[in-house]
């Protein structure tokens, strides 16, 4: 059912959104890849998913619109890039917190409001969105990324409800730790902010949060995206689901 269907999978060029750029693509997607990295790497992986890929900065709302214009009409949509910063208010660095809101929020506006109209002439469109467990809970020192998850879900259920008669569903998936480049990336600042080591920042605070004390894979998600792609979700929209052993649970 997915063969002839276009998708755009923002921040696939690692992690989640690779994942679910492959899974799609071996369903007989058409995958639009997108994201940042070595030009060689991501022409191999163009070459071993069979996509093509569009290189547009996702904080920059001029690159987004003509990187939609270039791509044309895609039928699924995944709003996937984003980034992280961890550090206590008082010193959170204010271009970081623009660059977090522009990457993991705003961009999601500009790429579904472009996205949209041909879904809506077409009759079907799916757009999931890769949010967070802190899009429903917070933890400190992620100040940023927490406002703009918990943004990312009531956009999601705004335009869920907006486009509920189009044949068009707006979800959320909400991972909690997926073990991927953004959450490697992040131990280093937190263990500078809590004066923490490597072990101390993996066992009492990233699977800390995990009842199941196990990290999700990206394939995890990748599944969940793909079964809110097919035709028995046609009626699951404006839905935020977690995937976070348990953590948001508590
Ligand atoms: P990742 O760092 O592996 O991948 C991020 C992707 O976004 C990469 O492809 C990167 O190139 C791309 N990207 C970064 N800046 C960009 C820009 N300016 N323009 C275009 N693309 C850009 O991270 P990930 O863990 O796979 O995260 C993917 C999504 O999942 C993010 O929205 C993240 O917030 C969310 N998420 C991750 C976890 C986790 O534990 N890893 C948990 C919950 C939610």
């Amino acid at each position: 059912m997915l063969k002839n269907k276009r998708a755009l999978v923002t921040g696939s060029t690692s992690g989640i959104g690779l994942a679910i750029a492959r899974t799609l693509a071996a369903e007989g997607v058409e995958v639009i890849l997108n994201g940042l990295g070595d030009p060689d790497d991501i022409a191999a992986l163009c070459e071993e998913i069979g996509a093509t890929f569009n290189g547009a900065n996702l904080m920059q709302p001029d690159a987004i619109a003509a990187m939609m214009g270039d791509i044309g009409p895609v039928d699924i949509l995944v709003n996937n890039a984003g980034m992280q910063h961890v550090a206590p208010v008082e010193d959170f660095p204010p271009e970081k917190w623009d660059a977090i809101i522009a990457l993991n929020l705003t961009a999601a506006f500009h790429t579904t409001r472009l996205a949209v109209p041909a879904m809506k002439a077409k009759g079907w469109g799916r757009i999931i969105s890769t949010a967070s467990a802190h899009s429903l809970a917070a933890s400190p020192f992620k100040s940023a990324y927490v406002a703009a998850k918990h943004g990312l879900a009531g956009f999601t259920k705004t335009i869920a409800l907006e486009l509920a008669t189009c044949g068009v569903t707006a979800n959320c998936i909400s991972p909690g730790y997926v073990w991927t480049p953004l959450v490697e990336n992040q131990i280093p600042d937190t263990m500078a902010a809590r004066g923490m080591t490597r072990e101390q920042v993996m066992n009492d605070i990233l699977l800390a949060k995990q009842p199941t004390k196990s990290f999700v894979l990206p394939e995890d998600v990748a599944a969940l995206a793909l079964f809110l792609c097919g035709d028995a979700a046609r009626n699951i929209t404006g839905a935020n689901y977690t995937l976070d052993g348990g953590w948001t649970a508590e």
